[in-house]
């Protein structure tokens, strides 16, 4: 296979060596029904049961607060629709910010069909909420509030625990989707105060298809999914105890490794490199960013095509995000942070991980710099002074 210089640890994971060694038996040696009564059953209960109090343990839970569900998307359907349920009678308003995954968003979008009035939250250039802003918009019929831990576009970190200590003190239930923290920040869910908080496991080195809801004790949330009652009745379906396995695995090991001082350095220097391109600039905040994410505006460069011309280096990388590429719109976030619709549309997202090397560092600088002079030569909007 030609040579893959893998930049965009954002959008998914290579399934990392521990988690595929603790996922492997359960394909075919251990392959029992948890629910079942016999030993093999039992012996495959016993691993969701050690899954879970590795999970509880990576972020400060209990292990009867972790719900393994199908994906980081069905956590966050999960934690909004029945919040939204659960205290519909409360009221129906629910706040949230303008840079939300589409699986917030959208969930949000559809609840808005149903009655749910939303508030969205502007962010600033750095891609964060005003929590006077914040303070202001909760109301008397404020039910919910889902702000992203992190962001995925742009790495920028939310200030978690100032958020959650508004909610609680208003008596508001706090989501957050951390799908893009858990693993790359240190998670507490008592520090950050949250009742909810997603996790997937493919953006973390786990398999795709596997997911966790954090919910907190006490909070009696209805189930997304009804039917033999398993995850305590909250989430039915048989588990997949492969990928919970691999999940708590993954997991277990990238937080053993926080923090991640070496991808960050890597990454810091992809934005010292990059910036030196003459009418770049950087997206999300300069500070409180994800060691793994290095993103970019660059002006007068269509995004789409500096990923084909990546992609001819062998380089991954996305522009926007993985689940809007294929349409033409600038992505909400590049719009939320402010920035006009034509610079929007260059954007170049770098995810790292630890395996990404050096030399691939200096690959990806060599070939992006001579990628974009080469698109500028040929645009037809673009002009040297
Ligand atoms: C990828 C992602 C999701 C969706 O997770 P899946 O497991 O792919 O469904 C949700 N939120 C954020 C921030 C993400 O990056």
């Amino acid at each position: 296979m030609e040579k893959v210089v893998y930049f965009d640890n954002a959008a998914t994971t290579k399934v990392l060596k521990p988690a595929l060694d603790a996922m492997l038996p359960f394909f075919n040696d251990r392959y029992g029904n948890p629910s079942s009564v016999y030993s093999v059953g039992r012996d495959a209960k016993k691993a969701i049961e050690n899954a879970r109090a590795i999970v509880a343990g990576a972020i400060g839970a209990l292990t009867e607060e972790i719900f393994f569900t199908g994906s980081g998307t069905e956590a966050n359907n999960w934690a909004l629709k029945s919040a939204a349920e659960l205290r519909q009678n409360k009221g129906k308003h629910i706040i949230t910010s303008a840079i939300e995954h589409p699986a917030v968003h959208n969930t949000l979008k559809y609840l808005e069909s149903k009655g749910f009035e939303i508030t969205c939250l502007g962010v600033d250039k750095n891609g964060q909420i005003s929590t006077d802003e914040l303070k202001k918009a909760i109301r008397n019929d404020t039910i919910l509030i889902s702000v992203m831990t992190a962001n995925n576009e742009i790495g920028t970190i939310l200030p978690m625990a100032e958020i959650g200590k508004i909610a609680s003190e208003k008596g508001v239930l706090l989501h957050t989707d951390a799908v893009q923290a858990a693993g790359s920040v240190p998670i507490d869910v008592a520090a950050m105060r949250v009742d909810m908080l997603t996790i997937s496991g493919h953006k973390l080195g786990a398999a795709k298809g596997s997911g966790v809801l954090y919910i907190k004790k006490g909070l009696k949330l209805p189930p997304l999914i009804h039917g033999g009652g398993q995850e305590n009745g909250e989430r039915s379906g048989t588990e997949d105890v492969a990928g919970i396995a691999g999940l708590a695995a993954a997991l277990e090991y990238r937080v053993s490794r926080l923090p991640l001082d070496s991808v960050a350095q890597k990454r810091d220097r992809l934005i010292t490199e990059l910036l030196k391109i003459p009418r770049s600039a950087l997206t999300g905040d300069p500070i409180n960013r994800l060691p793994g994410i290095a993103s970019f505006v660059f002006e007068a460069i269509e995004g789409e095509s500096m990923l084909l011309m990546l992609d001819h280096f062998g380089i991954c990388a996305s522009s926007g995000s993985a689940c809007s590429s294929g349409s033409l719109d600038p992505s909400h976030v590049l719009l939320a942070i402010g920035l006009p619709h034509e610079m929007a549309h260059g954007s170049l997202r770098l995810s790292l991980c630890e395996d990404n090397t050096d030399e691939e560092v200096d690959y990806v600088i060599e070939k992006l710099t001579e990628v974009v002079a080469k698109l500028r030569k040929m645009s037809p909007v673009w002009n040297e002074d």
